[in-house]
């Protein structure tokens, strides 16, 4: 096979405990999947379900990099959020079982513009101007299941400067990981190489350049990063 230009290159993921990185296919978000937070932003979680938007492979930030302050914006915000990584997909995947295509945990901030997010919001717009940028998903290495099994609780938190801003429970998802499996896999074709960020708990707030965040989620792994 040639190609008419240079191939980009494969986004992937560390892999704790590997030589070897995990290739990243797509990256699927899902929205308001914590009670409180979907309160925080103005909706009843009792009448909105939770939703599926996307980033791209290449807006991964890997290996505690500094995150660029990106522009058109006065507005960033931190999302923590547990990301599940799949090694195998397929369509239709029954809840039970949907956790036998996982691959493994990490930890991963969906960096949001949340101003350009607003105003597409308000117009009916598609969400990537606020979603999907450059370095718009900080992100850990990747933990094995096979080391860590399959968390359905524990803490989820994100420090800014050393003060508690987010604080949560992976059991306050209101969609778990086996059902956002299943109901992805009726809409697309999940593959291996798929990441799904499973939402963020109350809490979301701007970032400024110079902060210094710290993610954690219980029996997965800390993400640190800075600003700049
Ligand atoms: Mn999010």
């Amino acid at each position: 096979m040639s190609y008419v230009i240079d191939p980009p290159p494969v986004a992937s993921l560390p892999v704790r405990g590997s030589e070897a990185q995990f290739p990243v296919h797509r990256i699927y978000c899902v929205g308001r999947n914590y009670a409180e937070h979907a309160i925080e932003m103005g909706f009843d979680p009792d009448k909105e379900p939770p939703f599926f938007f996307q980033k791209n492979p290449d807006n991964l930030l890997a290996g505690g990099r500094d995150f660029p302050y990106p522009p058109k914006s006065q507005d960033v915000h931190h999302e923590i959020e547990l990301v599940v990584a799949l090694a195998s997909g397929g369509t239709n995947i029954a809840t039970d079982g949907a956790l036998d295509h996982v691959y493994g945990y990490a930890v991963a901030l969906d960096m949001t513009r949340r101003d350009l997010q607003g105003v597409a919001k308000s117009l009916g717009r598609p969400w990537e101007v606020g979603k999907a940028f450059e370095a718009s998903a900080p992100c850990t290495e990747l933990v094995p299941a096979a080391d860590i099994g399959h968390p359905a609780g524990g803490a989820i938190w994100l420090d800014v400067n050393g003060e508690r801003r987010q604080d949560g429970d992976l059991n306050q998802m209101i969609w778990k990981v086996p059902e956002m499996i299943a109901y992805l896999s009726e809409l697309f074709t999940l593959r291996p190489g798929d990441l799904i960020l499973s939402g963020t708990p109350a809490g979301v707030g701007p970032v400024a350049r110079g902060d210094r965040l710290h993610g954690h989620v219980a029996g997965v792994a800390d993400l640190q990063i800075s600003v700049v």
